[in-house]
């Protein structure tokens, strides 16, 4: 395909998903601007994350490393990255590195890994790391998912906040396959609205995909996570 024609079809989708956005925001009664669109550009070109950016996109998510790594670096200054994959030990030093935040933290020696890493970068000095908890809204783990269970969060967080170095600032979700989205976020609503009562500084809550978003917008989510329905189905090499 052409470039132009590439670009048409990314711009005609973000045009289509940013309308369902403030549709979904304006019947939950919610600010279409408190809601924060990432577009997740995993399996898909460099070449696709610059017809975004010149489409006005700046924040982009990636789960993997070695991908991340090569499409941020040297990108516009002005871009967030995110991080929403699970994490592996031995990726924190990179990820930290091109990662502007990090979403899907659910263990505690990643979690020291990442502020250790983070004091190590000369840049980020004195400044903490941001961090999201996953949260595991999956109670029969049909699938095996990344994620902390809602009754062990607070104990988690509790440990976390003591580090210094980084900064809770919020929790994450995905959806159940296979599950009501609705009674799913629902549910993490619940727990986010505790979580606050506790933690008043994470403000974020990250949930919804390409296939519930309008669900977790109408349960609160502020960061919404899509790549499918801007970019296309992706194909894995
Ligand atoms: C891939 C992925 C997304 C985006 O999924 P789509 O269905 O393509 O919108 C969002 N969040 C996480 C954690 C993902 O892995």
């Amino acid at each position: 395909m052409v470039n132009q024609e590439r670009k048409a079809e990314i711009a005609n989708g973000l045009e289509i998903v940013m309308a369902q956005i403030n549709a979904a925001a304006k019947s939950a009664n919610r600010n279409p601007s408190d809601i924060s669109l990432i577009v997740v550009t995993k399996t898909f070109p460099r070449s696709d994350v610059d017809f975004l950016y010149e489409l006005g996109v700046r924040d982009f998510g990636e789960n993997r490393d070695q991908e991340g790594v090569v499409k941020a670096e040297n990108f516009h200054p002005d871009t967030n990255w995110h991080f929403q994959g699970q994490i592996q030990g031995n990726k924190i030093k990179s990820i930290v590195k091109w990662a502007d935040v990090i979403h899907s933290l659910a263990e505690i020696d990643h979690a020291k890994t990442i502020s250790d890493r983070h004091q190590m970068t000369e840049s980020a000095l004195p400044t903490k790391y941001p961090v999201l908890i996953q949260v595991l809204l999956d109670s029969e783990k049909r699938i095996e998912r990344n994620g902390i269970e809602p009754k062990a969060l607070i104990e988690f967080a509790d440990a976390i906040a003591k580090n210094s170095g980084l900064e809770i600032k919020g929790l994450m979700a995905v959806a159940p396959i296979a599950e009501n989205p609705d009674i799913a976020f629902a549910k993490m609503a619940d727990i986010f609205s505790d979580f606050k009562e506790k933690f008043p500084m994470a403000t974020w809550l990250s949930a919804g995909m390409s296939g519930d978003f309008e669900s977790a917008i109408t349960h609160g989510a502020t960061h919404i996570r899509i790549g499918s329905s801007i970019l296309g189905n992706r194909s894995y090499l």
